[in-house]
C-alpha cells in the first residue's frame, strides 16, 4: 500500500465551546499554517458536525472554499469535528463519533465503553496536565489508569508543557514572549508510562494541541497568550496513511484514524523546522518491512531500525525504556539483539539549546509467543 504523509492538528476549541475564534477562522488559520488535517473537539458538543463543517476546504483569495474531495486543489484542509467528553477531570477525545454528547457524567470507562460501542476512536487527552494554583488554572489530569479500552493517549500536549512554566511572574513572562521557546516535550512520567504499556502490547500515541486562544484584558491592552495561528504551527502529528485525495471527508476520516490508531504516526514540534519526510521503519534480510506503530516477531530478524531524517539533529534511541544510542546524525541504523519495543527522540539545537523536535510511535519486536 503506498502510504503518504498527513501533518495535522488533534484537540482544538472553537466558539462553539470556549475556544475564542469560529470554524470559518479556524479553517483559514490551518490552511495558512499549512496542515492537511484538523481535529476539532470542542467540550461535549459535536455541533459543528451537525452544522456540516466536516469537509475538505481550500483558500482562494484568501477566502475558504469548499470541496467535494481534497483532489481539487494543491493547498487542502481535511477538516473534522469530534468531541471534548469533558467531566472535572479524565477528559476524553472522541473522534469519527457521532454521539450522544452528553457523557461527560460517566465515569471513565463507561465513557471509553460508550465512544468504542458508537465506533468511534478514543484519546485520553492530557493526561498529565498539572494545573496552576497561582494563575487559577484547575487540574484536568486522567487520573484513572484501570481503564481499558481507549485507544490513543495523548504524549505531547502543547498546553500542558507549556502551562508548566506558569511558575512565577518570571518565568510566566518567558511563556507569554516565547511561548515555544518553553516548550519542554513530553513528560518524564508520560514516557516512562508510555514505554510501560509497550512492554504489554501496541500502545499508539498522539500529539496535541487544545488551544482555545482566549484573549486576556489587562489593563489597557488585551494579550493572547497562545494565539492560533503561533499554536496551529507547532505540535503536529504525521500521519502516514493511504491517498486521501481522492476520498470524500467521512472515507478520508477513517483511513486517517486507522492509522492512527495502528500507531503509523510521529509527533512533530514543527514551528522551527518542518519534520515532513521523516521515514522510520524496520526491516529484515527477507524483505520483511515493520512500519511506525507496527508488531513483529523477533525471530522473523534480525531486524535493522532505521531512522532517515529531514536534518540533522540528536537521535535518542529508546529500547524498553533504555536509552541505547545517542548519535547526532541524519540517519540512524541499528541492529536489534533483543526483543524490545524501540522508539526515537529526535532533539536540535535552536541557538545552542537542544529543543525537543520528534517523538516517533515504537517498533516492536517480540519473541513469536507474545505476538499479539
Ligand atoms: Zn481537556
Ligand atoms: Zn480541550
Amino acid at each position: 500500500m503506498e502510504l503518504r504523509e498527513y501533518s495535522g492538528v488533534i484537540h482544538l476549541h472553537s466558539d462553539y465551546s470556549d475556544g475564542h475564534l469560529g470554524v470559518e477562522e479556524i479553517i483559514r488559520l490551518s490552511l495558512e499554517a499549512g496542515l492537511d488535517y484538523l481535529f476539532l473537539t470542542d467540550h461535549d458538543t459535536l455541533a459543528a458536525r451537525r452544522d456540516g463543517w466536516d469537509g475538505w476546504y481550500t483558500l482562494d483569495d484568501g477566502r475558504i472554499r469548499r470541496l467535494e474531495r481534497g483532489a481539487e486543489a494543491g493547498r487542502r484542509l481535511l477538516l473534522l469535528v469530534g468531541d471534548e467528553v469533558t467531566p472535572d477531570r479524565n477528559h476524553y477525545l472522541a473522534l469519527g463519533y457521532e454521539g450522544p454528547e452528553e457523557l461527560f457524567k460517566l465515569a471513565p470507562q463507561r465513557v471509553i465503553d460508550r465512544v468504542a460501542a458508537a465506533g468511534g476512536v478514543g484519546v485520553i487527552a492530557h493526561p498529565d496536565h498539572r494545573g496552576n494554583e497561582r494563575f487559577g488554572i484547575g487540574c484536568y489530569a486522567w487520573d484513572d489508569w484501570s481503564v481499558r479500552g481507549f485507544d490513543l493517549v495523548d504524549l505531547w500536549d502543547l498546553m500542558t508543557d507549556w502551562q508548566d512554566h506558569l511558575r512565577g511572574l518570571a518565568s510566566a513572562l518567558r511563556a507569554v514572549i516565547s511561548p515555544v521557546w518553553v516548550l519542554k516535550g513530553p513528560k518524564r512520567r508520560s514516557l516512562r508510562r508510555w514505554d510501560e504499556r509497550l512492554r504489554a502490547g501496541p500502545a499508539p500515541v498522539v500529539g496535541c494541541n487544545d488551544n482555545h486562544g482566549r484573549p486576556y484584558n489587562l489593563l489597557l491592552f488585551t494579550l493572547t497568550l497562545l494565539p492560533y495561528p503561533l499554536a496551529l504551527r507547532t505540535i503536529h502529528t504525521h500521519v502516514l496513511c493511504e491517498p486521501l485525495e481522492e476520498l470524500d471527508w467521512r472515507r478520508a476520516e477513517a483511513a486517517l484514524l486507522e492509522a492512527l490508531v495502528a500507531g503509523r504516526s510521529f509527533i512533530a514540534q514543527d514551528y522551527w523546522w518542518d519534520a515532513r519526510g521523516l521515514s522510520c521503519w524496520a526491516e529484515n534480510p527477507t524483505g520483511g518491512r515493520l512500519d511506525l506503530g507496527g508488531t513483529a516477531s523477533f525471530e522473523d530478524g534480525p531486524w535493522t531500525l532505521r531512522l532517515e531524517l529531514p536534518a540533522a539533529a540528536r537521535v535518542d534511541l529508546v529500547g524498553d525504556g533504555e536509552l541505547l544510542l545517542r548519535r547526532r546524525t541524519r540517519c540512524v541504523t541499528f541492529t536489534v539483539v533483543q526483543p524490545g519495543a524501540y522508539r526515537f527522540e529526535v532533539w536540535r539545537r535552536r541557538f545552542g539549546v537542544p529543543k525537543p523536535w520528534v517523538f516517533t510511535n515504537a517498533l516492536r519486536l517480540v519473541p513469536r509467543d507474545k505476538m499479539q
